[in-house]
């Protein structure tokens, strides 16, 4: 891990120097924070559940999925790049958020974030999906009004539960209202699944969200779901927000709001392959609960989730061209070509 030459990013742990099991687990077992002088990615657990409607326990899902990384290793052949080489990524630890008073969590997270997020990209670790919203607010003040690409089975958009408008469906509500949104630019993807009524869905839209149902995808196919998302982005700044719950339960049985019908990890993870070049400029993980997880399912798609996010930010610029069209078929084909 160590190196002499502070311009090389320090890398991983080494797994055939220290065993992959041993030692402190850090995502991916890369340095702490404290470790290096320096940081282009913070990778940061937000263990936050009390936002939650149905199961809780993504509270614990920092640590899971922590715990799932160990495997990863430091060269991605499907995007070609070293993620961890070309960019110096720590983990900077987990913030410490009150679980009784969900405002001051809120609070907690969005400053918290502001503070890691002046010295680099974020890859947030939840918890459950309350903690978009603090986050988003971060990145809108650094960057203006944010393209949320939404990986989800539910849209999130709904208005209170129970008549609190601070829980794990509303935090898109919420932003959209608070101006944080590019509302041209917004996108869901993987949704499925019974709504309460069929506004539901036109409220997400002037919301500012187009959407990819999980049942296009078959028709679609991931080329096609790549071309739609790439079209709807653009050039805009992207924040990247995916519940882990957007998976089919058989491939991430630990969570806290399951669906049938849902994506497979494979699609999953090529989908995000596609946003290779694109103006991503953070992104979380959330909602994975580990006491409903079996042999780390749940956790190892996380934890591969956060490294293809990891690759993406590695490769972060235009590469469509000075045309701006993207050839999402030839991605996708160069992609398997190589496999
Ligand atoms: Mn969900
Ligand atoms: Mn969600």
């Amino acid at each position: 891990m160590a190196t002499d030459d502070p311009a090389v990013p320090v890398g991983p742990l080494d797994g055939a120097v220290v065993p992959r099991y041993a030692g402190l687990a850090t995502f991916a077992r890369l340095p702490r924070r404290d470790e290096v002088p320096d940081y282009d990615v913070a990778v940061l657990g937000v263990p936050f559940d009390s936002g939650v409607s149905y199961r809780p326990g993504a509270r614990f899902g920092p640590a899971h999925i922590r715990q799932s990384s160990r495997l990863l290793r430091p060269y991605n052949p499907a995007l070609e790049v070293s993620p961890f080489g070309t960019q110096q990524v720590v983990d900077a630890g987990d913030l410490t958020v009150n679980p009784f008073d969900i405002g001051q969590a809120i609070g907690q997270i969005e400053a918290g974030a502001a503070e890691l997020a002046a010295g680099g990209k974020l890859l947030v670790l939840g918890g459950d999906h309350t903690i978009a919203l603090p986050l988003l607010r971060v990145m809108h003040a650094l960057h203006g009004p944010i393209a949320v690409l939404h990986f989800d089975a539910h849209l999130d958009t709904w208005d209170t539960y129970f008549g609190a408008p601070y829980t794990h469906g509303t935090p898109f509500r919420r932003a959209s209202e608070e101006g944080l949104l590019d509302r041209e630019h917004c996108l869901h993807i993987g949704i499925r699944g019974p709504l309460y009524r069929p506004e539901d869905l036109t409220e997400s839209f002037d919301l500012g969200f187009a959407t990819v149902h999980c049942t296009e995808l078959e028709t679609l196919g991931v080329a096609g779901t790549i071309e739609r998302m790439r079209a709807r982005l653009g050039d805009r700044p992207v924040y990247v927000s995916i519940d882990i719950d957007v998976l089919d339960p058989a491939f991430a049985p630990g969570t806290g709001t399951p669906e049938a019908g849902g994506m497979t990890s494979r699609e999953l993870l090529a989908v995000l392959r596609g946003l290779m070049g694109a103006n991503v400029v953070s992104a979380d993980i959330v909602e994975v609960s580990p006491a409903y997880d079996h042999a780390e399912i749940t956790g190892i798609a996380a934890a591969h989730v956060g490294y293809e996010l990891l690759s993406v930010l590695a490769l972060t610029g235009p590469t469509d061209g000075p045309d701006g069209d993207l050839d999402a078929d030839a991605m996708v084909r160069d992609l398997d070509a190589e496999r």
